[in-house]
Order: structure tokens, then C-alpha cells, then sequence
């Protein structure tokens, strides 16, 4: 886990938040109830250790600032005026309108993004309690907040995390590394769903309602990749390309954000998105030739948009993909879908 301190407890775990360690008391109880399918070993996912069953009690539950940019895909489409305004980096602005077509959950998903102190059970001794600052996302709407509600979060964090695995022990190999020391690049937060069982705000969240907890211990959230307006770093750029490089342009991990890790150099992300090249059926095929003159049936992303995302390439990028022509799905091998 993250930034920890460790609280001895001679009772045990169960059911702690009734114990009254903190004068004012937990706000939320948590029960785990879906953990990740990933595994245990991989360098390019940041676990939060906590496993199915295991109760958590949140301290603390706050709305971070620096937490906004995570809302930046759900936000509705700019009037045209509006969209012509200059943009920097950190101005609030919404998603490019290829991106959100084909990916459904920017569009109705909501969510509040709150930053908490977790208390839970140390998994390596059970006789102690280990605080934890994580994130806590819940759907805005209470009708939503179901496990399956957070179903592509989870998938789509898996996928990113197992690409940045396979790049991390790229980047080792590149820089002579051992693997028993490997270069942590690039790592992905990966929630756990969990039920609220206990609630002293159910004006926010009630007995009942499932949220996701993932392990980020940062204040704010900063874009790396979205639409083309951000500062170029090399690594998140050279991981974008990587990705697509490695699926012949099938997969696009996008949204990619988090921060950099002071001591480590490690970009953490958070929340990414995965956008999947559609099957190649007769209907996509279709739109893909024909849609696309008419500005209709955008079903893959084209080079032009890429390179909007990825304007130019890293020296990492050479290493694995020198012609730029892998990540549009025109690499050798790779079915050509353009
Ligand atoms: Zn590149």
C-alpha cells in the first residue's frame, strides 16, 4: 500500500469502526465485494491489498480540488463559440468528440471523486490496523451506484495495467536491468468495489450503495493524455504509444492521469479509459469506408487522431515501433482496419 501508519489493535479487526478509535468516528463502513483479476506479481498495477470481505473503515471523506479533471470526460459538448476559446492545460474542458462516441460510460457515468483516510486490517499481520489515503469514486446518481455500474472501470483498468506490466519490463530490457530489479515506469491504480454497510452521511452515500476504492494517494489528479493540450511528457507518451504498438491498433488506452511520483519517478494512473477497435464486421466495415466521408460512423480512430494525441514520438517509442506505423494498425502482422 501507499503513504501508511500502522495502529495496533489487541481486539482484532471486526467491526473496529464501533470501537471508537477517533474521537469523531468513521463516517463510512466498507465491505470489499469484487477485488481485481490481476495478479499479485504485476509491476504495472498499484493494488490496494485489500481482499474480498475485508472491512474498511473510512475516516475521512472530502472533496479534493485537485480531483476535478477526473470529471473532465463527463463533461456535455461546448457550443460551438464556446469550443473555439483558447484552452490551457488546466482550464476545465471536454473530451474530443471522436473519443466519446464509441465509449459510452464518458456519457452517462457521473461520479462524485472523493479522497479518503481508509483504516483497515494490515493483510501481512492481522493484529494491526494500516491507514490508507485512497480515492473513492461513487456514481452521482444513487440508482446507479450498483457493482455492475462499475463494471468497465474495472476492465478498463486491468487492460491498462496489463499493458503497462508488458512496457515496464520493456523499458527494463531497454536499460539493462535485471528482472529482478525492474523499472516501475508506468502504474495503474486498481479499484476494488466495495458495498457501503454503514453510512454517518447518507446524504452522500447510504447502506447499500457500492463505490470503488483504489489506492491513490495524491491530491490531484493532471491530465497526460486527453485532447492534445497537455504538456508533452515522454514516458505517458511513449506508454500510448506502446499500447497501441503492441494491439496492431486495436486498443487505445486513453485518459490517461495521475501524477508523477516524486521519490520513484513512477507515472501513477488513475481511472483510464480503454477504447476498443470494433469487430470487424460486415456493418463496421461498412462505416469505417463509407461512414467516414460523411462524417458519420467513426469507429476507429484514424492517424490524424492519434497524432493528435501523440504528436511525436519518444526515443523510447523507437525502440518498439520505429516506423509509427504499428500503433495505426498498419504494422507487420497486424490487420490494416483504415
Ligand atoms: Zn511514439
Amino acid at each position: 500500500m501507499g503513504n501508511t501508519s500502522c495502529y495496533p489493535v489487541a481486539t482484532g479487526c471486526n467491526q473496529f469502526w464501533d470501537m471508537g478509535l477517533r474521537p469523531s468516528g468513521p463516517q463510512l463502513a466498507l465491505r470489499v465485494c469484487i477485488k481485481p483479476n490481476v495478479s499479485q506479481l504485476s509491476i504495472g498495477a498499484r493494488l490496494t491489498g485489500f481482499d474480498v470481505d475485508d472491512e474498511i473503515a473510512i475516516l475521512k471523506l472530502e472533496l479534493a480540488a485537485g480531483f476535478d479533471t477526473l470529471d473532465w470526460r463527463m463533461i456535455p459538448q461546448l457550443s460551438h463559440s464556446e469550443g473555439n476559446q483558447a484552452m490551457s492545460a488546466t482550464s476545465r474542458r471536454p473530451p474530443p468528440d471522436w473519443l466519446i462516441q464509441e465509449t459510452p460510460r464518458t456519457g452517462f457515468q457521473k461520479r462524485h471523486n472523493w479522497r479518503a483516510t481508509a483504516l483497515a486490517c494490515d493483510p501481512n499481520n492481522p493484529e494491526r490496523l494500516v491507514e490508507t489515503v485512497c480515492l473513492v469514486q461513487a456514481a452521482k446518481e444513487p440508482s446507479d451506484r450498483i457493482a455492475s455500474t462499475y463494471s468497465d472501470n474495472l476492465k478498463d483498468a486491468w487492460n491498462t495495467a496489463s499493458y503497462a506490466n508488458r512496457f515496464n519490463l520493456h523499458v527494463t530490457q531497454q536499460h539493462g536491468k535485471a528482472d529482478t530489479n525492474p523499472l516501475i515506469a508506468v502504474q495503474v491504480c486498481i479499484p476494488v468495489v466495495c458495498e457501503v454497510i454503514a453510512s454517518t452521511t447518507p446524504h452522500w452515500l447510504a447502506a447499500g450503495d457500492f463505490v470503488t476504492v483504489c489506492a491513490y494517494p495524491q491530491q490531484e489528479v493532471q491530465k497526460f493524455i486527453f485532447d492534445g493540450n497537455e504538456p508533452f511528457q515522454d514516458v505517458p507518451q511513449a506508454f500510448f504509444h506502446y499500447a497501441a504498438a503492441t494491439s496492431g491498433g486495436k486498443d487505445i488506452v486513453w485518459d490517461l492521469q495521475g501524477c508523477r511520483e516524486q521519490n520513484s519517478g513512477t507515472y501513477l494512473l488513475v481511472d483510464p479509459v480503454v477504447r476498443r477497435r470494433p469487430p470487424a464486421t460486415v456493418r463496421n466495415l461498412f462505416f469505417a469506408t463509407v461512414g467516414n466521408e460523411r462524417g458519420l460512423g467513426k469507429v476507429s480512430p484514424n492517424p490524424k487522431q492519434i497524432d493528435l494525441l501523440h504528436p511525436k514520438c519518444t526515443r523510447l517509442c523507437e525502440t518498439f515501433d520505429p516506423e509509427r506505423l504499428a500503433a495505426y494498425g498498419k504494422g507487420a502482422g497486424f490487420a490494416c482496419f483504415q
